[in-house]
């Protein structure tokens, strides 16, 4: 049992929302159009950011081994030895970090196509294995 748990906002409910439903949801300027990840708050033009669907679809741009404590069992890598955070190219262009949770470190490679999974702690959280 884990004791790590994210706890949504007024402003974060939508996202959590379509997370608990397995959809992946990310910003879009109300203005200019521009997309961006789920964490931006403003577009940089300041106009505010509507949520709108992703696919789930990525490309994996890089990745870390984190040996340090795993905040949650269910985040360790494969080896079980440390956590797997990736740097995700997701297929409407914005960019996202996530777990890679029980991946091998060693069989992951720049442009690997990765899929959205969700992992729950209090909240679905989206994280990414290789697709
Ligand atoms: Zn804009």
């Amino acid at each position: 049992m884990s004791d790590f748990t994210i706890e949504r906002n007024e402003a974060s409910a939508p996202f959590f929302d379509a997370a608990r439903e397995g959809r992946l949801l990310i910003r879009r300027c109300t203005v200019c159009g521009r997309l961006y990840p789920p964490q931006q708050r403003r577009c940089v033009d300041g106009e505010p950011l509507e949520w709108v669907p992703a696919t789930g679809a990525a490309t994996l741009i890089s990745w870390a081994v984190d040996h340090g404590a795993a905040v949650a069992p269910d985040l360790l890598s494969a080896a079980g030895d440390g956590s797997v955070i990736g740097v995700v190219e997701l297929e409407e262009g914005p960019w996202m970090n996530a777990a890679l949770p029980g991946v091998d470190p060693t069989q992951l490679r720049d442009g690997m196509p990765m899929r959205v999974e969700f992992a729950v702690f209090g909240e679905a959280v989206p994280v990414f294995l290789p697709a």
